[in-house]
């Protein structure tokens, strides 16, 4: 199967080729196809913008698209910095910057306050009649300080366990993070719909 994928995002562009390449999956991503295309995520909701983005690619390309919206809600912070993860910090797109304005925002909070989730929707548009949306995530707390060098983002500072997942592996990562659980039910959700 051949789908663009609405992202800019490196990393995730990564993710989403190692996880899926394996499956027989050809992913272009929107830089290879529509460089110039800008969608901006005005939805409220995780899952608002993954529709967003997909069928923004699909009405500007006619091509069948993959989009992933996500982000890091944390109780203590009412769920925030949630749909607007990628600017906490302002509109650069700053992952040192995002970082350091949550640990700042955590500074005070106990450590059984510090619990967070990663959440991951995934939009396929096919064609405007034929689109196939799933989610899930992933439960962890926020750290005191930074820890790890893999990843992106806010890796560094969301624990499952006794590791951050920036301290992960690639496919450690993969088999237990928001985007990997929410792939895998995509997965199973056009194998039932016998899409693959
Ligand atoms: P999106 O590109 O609009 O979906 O923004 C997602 C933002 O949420 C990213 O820029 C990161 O700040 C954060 N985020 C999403 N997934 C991850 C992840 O797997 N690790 C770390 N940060 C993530």
């Amino acid at each position: 199967m051949k789908l663009i994928l609405a992202t800019k995002n490196r990393h995730k562009v990564e993710e989403f080729q190692r996880i899926l390449s394996p499956l027989g999956w050809q992913l272009l991503p929107q830089d290879a196809v529509c460089p110039e295309l800008k969608i901006e995520e005005t939805g409220a909701t995780f899952a608002e913008n993954a529709r967003l983005k997909a069928l923004g690619i699909y009405r500007a390309t006619g091509l069948p698209a993959i989009a992933d919206d996500s982000g890091l809600c944390v109780d203590a912070l009412g769920g925030a910095p949630g749909v607007y993860s990628a600017r906490y910090a302002g509109e650069q797109h700053d992952s040192a910057a995002n970082n350091a304005k949550l640990l700042q925002a955590m500074q005070n909070i106990p450590q059984e306050q510090r619990t967070a989730r990663f959440v991951c929707s995934i939009c396929v548009v096919f064609s405007p009649q034929d689109i196939v949306t799933c989610e899930d995530c992933c439960e962890g707390t926020i750290a005191h300080r930074l820890h790890g060098e893999n990843g992106f983002g806010y890796d560094p500072l969301f624990m499952v366990g006794e590791k951050s997942f920036a301290e992960l592996s690639g496919s450690q990562k993969d088999a237990i993070s928001h985007r990997g659980r929410a792939l895998q039910a995509l997965y199973a959700l056009l194998r039932d719909r016998k899409k693959i």
